[in-house]
């Protein structure tokens, strides 16, 4: 692999642009004396600020071609980072580098005010010391009073289990409750744990399950239909009405064929669920719309797919 030991920092140096310092990227355009400059700085000075001259109409494809081919260091090199990467890759990479410092988890989940900064392995070491109280440890299952799910418009539960650090989060929006369970970890990481979301009434229970997400990923697209559980929020109400004990399990377990459960999520996403199992009330998928909870009648319940 190629680390920043095979990085030409000669070059380097002269594809930064002399105003931000940063990488200079196509359009590279060039004054009369044949300095560069960025695209973004260049709309913004009238001279060149290494000599003063005139701008030229006209772009310095050369540097431009050599900027498309060189390889840069992550952006977290000092963090201690030592991977190189064309600028494309480059950007992939940060966005998930594990040594990019990361909010703590209760201010970018859940809106709170700890400053804390560091890096992904440190996220837990960070809850367990500082939101020690704000935190349940479980073996993987974990209970939720649905009472508290409609009073709250937005929640987000820390929870050690199976060893990990998760993060239940819901939030109540256009009448549907969508939740999911964030892992403190990379997105390979999470992908390793399944959370189902149950709900029970008497003889009734609707089953949910889906893939586990990184708490890398942005909040709001994972809460999405098609990324997480959506309930909607009426259907639930009409259930507290009847009853004031209901609440939902959600239960996390370490899966032992993640790629199996994702091409059967997908063959339900596709298909339905097989004609045998139209009466049944586990759904074994990450619904794409709103999943109606059945009536309370005597007849078995059923979850309509969207
Ligand atoms: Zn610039
Ligand atoms: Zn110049
Ligand atoms: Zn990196
Ligand atoms: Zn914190």
């Amino acid at each position: 692999m190629s680390t920043t030991k095979h990085l030409d920092e000669d070059l380097l140096k002269k594809l930064e642009c002399p105003v931000c310092l940063e990488y200079m990227l196509s359009p590279i355009t060039l004054c009369e004396n044949g300095h560069n400059i960025c695209s973004n700085c260049r709309s913004r000075v009238s001279a060149c600020p290494s000599c003063s001259g005139r701008f030229l109409p006209v772009r310095n494809r050369a540097l431009e071609d050599i900027a498309q081919t060189a390889k840069y260091p992550c952006k977290n090199r000092e963090g201690g980072c030592n991977e190189i990467f064309s600028m494309d890759d480059k950007i992939e990479h940060e966005s998930k580098c594990l040594y990019e410092k990361r909010m703590c988890p209760f201010t970018k989940l859940s809106g709170g005010s700890c400053s804390w900064a560091g890096v992904l392995s440190d996220v837990a070491t960070h809850v367990r010391h500082d939101h020690g109280c704000q935190t349940q440890n479980s073996m993987g299952i974990f209970v939720v009073k649905l009472e508290t799910l409609c009073a709250s418009k937005h929640y987000m539960q820390a929870v050690f289990a199976l060893g990990k650090l998760f993060f239940i989060v819901w939030e109540i929006k256009e009448c549907n409750i969508h939740f999911a369970v964030f892992h403190a970890g990379s997105k390979n990481g999470a992908e390793e744990f399944t959370y189902k979301l149950s709900i029970k009434m008497h003889n009734e229970k609707i089953s949910m399950r889906a893939i586990c997400h990184s708490y890398l990923q942005e909040t709001p697209t994972v809460l999405q239909p098609g990324e997480c559980i959506v309930l909607h929020h009426g259907a639930v109400l009409k259930y507290l009405s009847k009853s004031s004990d209901l609440s939902c399990e959600i239960k996390i377990r370490r899966c032992s064929d993640s790629s199996v459960f994702r091409s059967l999520s997908k063959w339900f996403e596709e298909q339905g669920p097989p004609p045998s199992n139209r009466q049944t009330t586990a759904l074994m998928s990450a619904t794409k719309g709103p999943v109606q909870l059945p009536d309370n009648s005597p007849q078995p319940s059923t979850v309509q797919l969207p």
